[in-house]
């Protein structure tokens, strides 16, 4: 499980950062930052800036360095104008090019090392998105050091916590690289308010390498419903359901009654009940709403990864023993098909 860059706090290895005697507390906020800087990967979409992606600037907060973001693709004056208001961000780094639109990784990763040589960072943060996991691995493999994956909370410049074993083992890693190529797990670290900031924008450096993957085209399931990764409230359904006709049936409405965004389990997803995009766990999304309502899903601890984290637990299972009553804040044992759309008739009266 270790490995040269990375290992447990109590390996052998040492950390090559300078100062490394001085605890990281004991510094001062001066040293600090004339230590670490931060890059703090931002994500756009259509020439949108993804908010969601600003919980890597809230992360690199943290380390009490400087912080850069960085933004590219075409149009991207405007997202770097809206970057640019957050607050903590000392400076936002563009790459006005088309061939950025998409964040294809084989055409990005070239992009992102270059600017991190120019800016000499120590830390590049991403979020641990489809994007951030198809991306940073290929940038650290670059740069010869060790990714750091999905991390949920930053204990020093050196040290990070990180969920294991499907979130039932907790393992603090420390890495030795130069500059830490990190993923950071977006319900960890809420995203920084666009608000209060006029950082510089900057042109960054483009080294328009030859690419070779193309874009084609995409196939975007749409909803008017919330997005599952950032909702509030999460209604998820699971093989309890039955059918893709029932799923849609019972779940939908209850949903809309909420306001809620449609999650579901591996084994509804596996049955064609709910589309790929909307499964919720280890292999799938982690979410962590206010309130997550899990219906006919049995709790397995793959499951529990994507969703324990939840404010409010509420779980409808025929089961009483059924494991997802162990984590669940308030349950009801009962007849799915008869309770739930009992609960989206007083919900939409209510
Ligand atoms: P089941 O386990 O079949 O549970 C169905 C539940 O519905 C039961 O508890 C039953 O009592 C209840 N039920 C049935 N009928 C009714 C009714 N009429 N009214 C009320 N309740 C009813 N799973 C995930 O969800 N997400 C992941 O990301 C994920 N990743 C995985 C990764 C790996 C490597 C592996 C090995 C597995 C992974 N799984 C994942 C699968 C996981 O182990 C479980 O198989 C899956 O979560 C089970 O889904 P489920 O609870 O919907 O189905």
């Amino acid at each position: 499980m270790l490995s040269a860059g990375r290992r447990a706090l109590t390996g052998l290895a040492r950390p090559r950062l300078c100062e490394a005697a001085t605890p990281f507390a004991a510094r001062s906020p001066a040293a600090i930052r004339r230590l670490l800087s931060a890059l703090a990967i931002l994500e756009q979409r259509d020439g949108k800036l993804n908010t969601g992606s600003l919980s890597a600037v809230t992360a690199a907060e943290k380390l009490g360095g400087s912080i850069h973001g960085f933004v590219a693709g075409s149009s991207i004056k405007g997202v770097a104008e809206e970057a640019a208001k957050v607050d903590r961000l000392e400076k936002v780094i563009a790459v006005e090019n088309g061939a950025y639109d998409k964040g294809l990784p084989e055409n990005y990763a070239p992009l992102l090392v270059e600017n991190i040589k120019k800016g000499g960072y120590t830390h590049v943060i991403a979020g641990h998105t489809a994007f951030g996991k198809n991306l940073m691995p290929r940038v650290a493999a670059l740069l010869d050091s060790q990714q750091i994956s999905d991390i949920t909370s930053i204990e020093d410049e050196k040290t990070f916590v990180r969920s294991i074993y499907a979130g039932n083992a907790v393992a603090t890693v420390e890495s030795s690289d130069d500059i830490k190529i990190i993923t950071i797990r977006g319900t960890a670290f809420p995203a920084a308010e666009v608000a209060g900031g006029s950082a510089a924008i900057e042109d960054g450096v483009d080294p328009k390498a030859d690419c070779p993957t193309e874009w084609i085209s995409e196939d975007l399931a749409k909803s008017d419903r919330p997005d599952l990764a950032t909702a509030t409230k999460v209604v998820s359904g699971g093989r309890g359901l039955k059918s893709k006709e029932e799923f849609d049936k019972i779940m939908l409405p209850l949903a809309d009654s909420l306001g809620a965004a449609v999650g579901a389990s591996r084994a509804a997803v596996d049955s064609g009940y709910a589309d790929n995009s909307l499964q919720v766990g280890q292999t799938g999304k982690v979410v962590a709403p206010q309130l997550y309502m899990a219906v006919g899903i049995s709790g397995a601890i793959q499951h529990l990864a994507g969703m324990k984290d939840s404010k409010v637990i509420a779980a409808i299972n025929k089961d009483a023993d059924a494991p997802i009553f162990q984590v669940a804040d308030v349950g009801l044992v009962g007849d799915l098909f008869e309770k739930v759309p009992e609960l989206t008739e007083k919900l939409n009266k209510a």
